[in-house]
């Protein structure tokens, strides 16, 4: 079985870490798909711009993505009542956008049109349901009723895509490299703002901008958006497998126990078991749980075994627009950055360039609703539980005490000891160990580290501590 996901070929763009010493008008942070897909918009803007990635680009959450443009979203129904038409024309634009970049520049990328079910097997979500296809058909979306007797309800549309993100990545860099300079293992800091002039602090020293723009996923410092008050992590389990077939459709249904379904190539893509990243903190049991339910359900052994994890933002809608001054963010997708990054990418843009763009104010970054802290407030008791639970694992690598700090001690199948201190930088929450990928990763915000404590996934800035 292999432990990386089904796009997971190597490419490396061998981009260096020498900063060329020049005030930028923007600096872009981050290069997965919400980094390449604004690059891309800025492509043509002759300004001095330049796009940093900590480590390689699309090494982040979007190699692990499924890569679905759908507009059969389930959690469309959490959105506010008055603001759910206006997400979905967001999404429908975003497609749309998507569309005109591919064909304006023959992309290859598997992109391929297939139609979207939505399906139930609980009869208290059939009326949420008919909700989510009444919103789709007032903004003259074709839905359908889908019938079917393994489903208890479920409705399917037209217009929907899947696409390969890692090759869709490589040719926009092939559109961008030449006017946008981009660095790889270039990890941002700090961010200080000074006579309009921005000075981030990197691991290749300072670089001075005009503009900053976070592409990073989750944010890498807590002030001025207080971000982990307004958002929670979610973690989803894939596994992939051979079939004698391709479809033309994909499948998620709006049930507890999620299930989600697409193809590429010869290969059924199986999304399943997603969760609170507070909640079921034995990873190991988790993965173990959506391998078996593939051989359950479709009676194959999975090729491909892999889990990646999202921000939901309490409210339900992405974070998008100018946090301050001329500081921009985009994220928070709710495991749909597909369509939220390309449309992110335009309304960013837009914003820049002082332009009209309907969607600034649902997309605020800094609006606040009583929803956004309320979850907050409930989020706060599985912080508090998380943080105790995680203190008192003591499954496979051993946890010692020294001076009332608890370190993690790993011995690898080489017999060598990887000892770390089990404290996440960020908001100080306790590692778990992830036995499946030999990882520590934090249950609060999603910080992961190697075992020697390297940082793999943000928001930590810093590798963790080894000794005292
Ligand atoms: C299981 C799963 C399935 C999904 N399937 C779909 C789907 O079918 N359709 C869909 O629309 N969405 C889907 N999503 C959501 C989608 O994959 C994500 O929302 C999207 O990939 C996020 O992209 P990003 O560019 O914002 O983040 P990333 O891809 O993580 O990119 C951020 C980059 O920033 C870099 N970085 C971080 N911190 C720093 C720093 N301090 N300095 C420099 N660089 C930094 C990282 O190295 C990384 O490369 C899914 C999500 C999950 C969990």
């Amino acid at each position: 079985m292999n432990n990386k996901s089904i796009w997971n070929y190597d490419i490396n763009y061998n981009k260096s870490n020498n900063i060329k010493n020049e005030v930028l008008d923007i600096l872009i942070i981050g290069g997965g798909i919400t980094g390449i897909n604004i690059a891309y918009q800025f492509r043509n803007s002759n300004k001095k711009i330049a796009l940093i990635d900590k480590s390689l680009i699309a090494s982040g959450i979007t190699k692990n993505t499924t890569a679905k443009l759908s507009y059969l979203q389930p959690d469309i129904i959490k959105i506010d009542k008055n603001k759910r038409d206006e997400y979905v024309k967001s999404q429908i634009d975003a497609v749309k956008l998507f569309k005109k970049i591919i064909t304006d520049n023959n992309i290859e990328c598997d992109f391929k049109e297939t139609y979207s079910i939505l399906f139930t097997q609980n009869n208290n979500n059939i009326n949420k349901i008919k909700t989510i296809a009444n919103i789709l058909k007032n903004n003259k979306i074709n839905v359908k009723r889908v019938k079917n007797n393994k489903i208890l309800y479920g409705i399917k549309c037209l217009d929907n895509y899947v696409f390969n993100p890692l090759k869709y990545i490589d040719s926009i860099i092939k559109l961008i490299e030449d006017k946008i300079d981009i660095y790889e293992n270039v990890l941002a800091k700090n961010i200080k703002y000074n006579n309009n002039i921005y000075n981030v602090d990197t691991s290749s020293g300072v670089i001075k901008c005009k503009r900053v723009i976070l592409a990073c996923h989750y944010p890498f410092f807590i002030y001025p958006l207080f971000f982990p008050l307004k958002t929670y992590i979610k973690r989803e389990y894939v596994n992939a497998f051979n079939i004698d077939k391709n479809k033309d459709y994909n499948v998620i249904n709006i049930d507890k126990e999620l299930i989600s379904i697409r193809y590429y190539n010869n290969y059924l893509i199986y999304g399943s078991n997603s969760h609170k990243l507070t909640s079921k903190i034995n990873y190991q049991k988790n993965y173990q749980k959506s391998y078996e339910d593939t051989k359950k359900y479709f009676n194959k052994i999975p090729d491909y075994t892999w889990m990646n994890q999202d921000i939901v933002p309490n409210d339900y809608l992405p974070f998008i627009g100018r946090i301050k001054d001329n500081l921009y963010i985009s994220t928070a997708y709710n495991a749909w950055g597909m369509t939220n990054s390309i449309i992110g990418s335009k309304i960013i843009y837009d914003v820049v360039n002082n332009k009209y763009n309907k969607y600034i104010k649902l997309f605020n970054p800094n609006r606040n609703n009583i929803k956004l802290y309320l979850n907050s407030f409930i989020n706060s008791f599985s912080y508090i539980k998380v943080y105790f639970e995680s203190l008192f694992k003591k499954n496979n690598p051993k946890y010692i005490k020294i001076k009332n700090i608890y370190y993690g001690i790993y011995k690898d199948s080489n017999n060598k000891i990887h000892k770390i201190r089990l404290i996440c930088p960020h908001m100080k929450c306790n590692l778990v160990f992830n036995n499946q990928e030999k990882t520590w990763d934090c249950p609060c915000h999603g910080s992961r580290f190697d075992l020697d404590g390297n940082i793999i996934n943000g928001p930590s800035k810093t590798n963790l501590k080894k000794d005292e």
